[in-house]
């Protein structure tokens, strides 16, 4: 061990001693808080300057950047400390104290009772450091029971790789920032821990790290199936005037589909206008499946939630049971609303049969894309395309059954047959102002 004893600027006298054999060596946190003192050039409490890997147990830091590591060189330090959230909270302490000084470990018992850990160089190089905690049975917790803080191997070193990185880390570490933002890339955390830890991991392990992270979150999805009869029991216990449905397969009593509108949502859309807008979303759960929904506007022109459903594919199967306790809803308020929805081929032969009818216009965002779909850049141009999907939004607003014509009549030449085979599958009434059921609605809405 060198000490420096600077007493100016120009001269340093240097003292050897070792402190293993004269037992002043006190240990890991030690040792690394010196070391961390002299790279950040500080002299610290016994001014101590360390060259590492010359000596046995010394470590030293890949880096004197500040992160947010540093405090686990803190996380294991005494017998008779304690980890209130029992074995795993002290598996993890382990893992993150041992990246953070720079050494690996090999669990020599581990069970909910007890761990053992010992350095992964004794087998090598006979070093005894080596932790033993156990449950507390009163309490609960997990309690270091012996503890040999000092390593008789060769030098450590805080590597950016480190086989301690493990999955149950990276999750512990992002668990809050998932639970805000569930969208979270893998490679996000990789720069993420990159960052803030000075730590290299793979992309499997930040994939599998963010997975774990999300049954922190939500749990596990196949027990949360099960919560379903407890949540229906929840929701009209709480929010009075839900309906909530829960159908399952016959005999063998799985979840098949699940349908959902709370009591307030219900009640406030007594005051939204009587539109309501039809669409499904992809689920990306474990499961898949498909969320149907209903949505209105409130008064800020923004959506106002009223039913959702839970089903396997947007079938027309599918449809028709979410339609039909729709329409439970809508007339036991007494309202006729007008729908929006895409032209999915299952929802309109459903909205054909539950509300016959009922204003349906269809989606004109979507049939935009259709029609730009039909006529591709590549093939026919940018000016064509624009042209041809100028003309149809002409159609779609005019207002009198004349301009309506004329915006046609143009279409027609300028788009020719492909345009002529998309409008022969389009019923004017579902697109087209000029033709739209405006009166039904307007008589309606004075109704309500
Ligand atoms: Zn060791």
């Amino acid at each position: 061990m060198a000490y420096l004893s600077i007493s100016n600027a120009k001269t340093v006298d240097i003292l050897v001693k070792d402190l293993l054999v004269s037992g002043e060596y006190s240990g890991d946190v030690c040792a690394t808080k010196e070391l961390i003192s002299s790279e950040k050039g500080e002299s610290s409490c016994s001014s101590t300057v360390e060259d590492r890997n010359e000596f046995l147990g010394m470590s030293k830091r890949a880096s004197a950047k500040p992160l947010l590591s540093n405090e686990w060189e803190m996380y294991i330090h005494h017998v008779g400390q304690k980890f209130d959230g029992g074995a795993e909270e002290f598996r993890l302490k382990l893992c993150k104290y041992a990246l953070e000084v720079g050494f690996n470990f090999l669990y020599a018992g581990n069970d909910k009772k007890r761990v053992i850990a010992v350095c992964s160089n004794k087998k090598l190089e006979g070093c005894s450091w080596r932790v033993y905690a156990s449950r507390c049975e009163s309490t609960g917790c997990f309690v270091i029971r012996t503890l040999n803080n000092v390593h008789t191997c060769v030098g450590r070193i805080r590597e950016s790789k480190s086989k301690m990185m493990r999955s149950r880390v990276v999750a512990s570490l992002f668990v809050d920032r998932i639970r805000a933002k569930p969208e979270l890339k893998p490679i996000e955390i990789i720069h993420e821990l990159k960052d803030y830890y000075g730590m290299d991991i793979s992309y499997y392990h930040a994939w599998f790290g963010k997975e774990l992270a999300k049954l922190g979150v939500h749990g596990d999805e196949s027990k949360s199936f099960n919560e379903l009869v407890w949540y229906m029991d929840a929701v009209n216990e709480t929010n009075i005037g839900s309906l909530c449905e829960l159908e399952c397969e016959a005999g063998i009593n799985r979840s098949r589909r699940f349908f959902v509108s709370f009591g307030g949502c219900l009640a406030g859309f007594q005051y939204c206008i009587p539109l309501l807008f039809i669409d499904a979303t992809f689920l990306k759960s474990k499961y898949k499946g498909q969320l149907l929904c209903a949505s209105g506007k409130n008064g800020n022109q923004g959506f106002y939630p009223l039913a959702f459903g839970v089903v396997d594919s947007e079938t027309e199967e599918n449809w028709t049971w979410f339609l039909q306790h729709l329409a439970s809803i809508l007339l036991l308020m007494g309202r006729m609303v007008t729908f929006f929805s895409d032209r999915n081929h299952g929802l309109l032969n459903a909205m054909g049969a539950v509300f016959p009818g009922w204003p349906h216009s269809y989606c004109y965002y979507h049939l935009k894309q259709n029609l730009i779909s039909k006529y591709p850049k590549s093939g026919y141009g940018k000016l064509l395309q624009d042209r041809v999907v100028n003309l149809f939004s002409k159609c779609a607003y005019a207002v009198t059954e004349e301009e309506f014509k004329v915006a046609m009549d143009e279409l027609v030449v300028v788009g020719s047959s492909k345009v002529k085979t998309f409008i022969s599958e389009l019923s004017r009434d579902h697109y087209a102002k000029a033709f739209f059921s405006k009166e039904c609605v307007m008589e309606r809405w004075q109704i309500v």
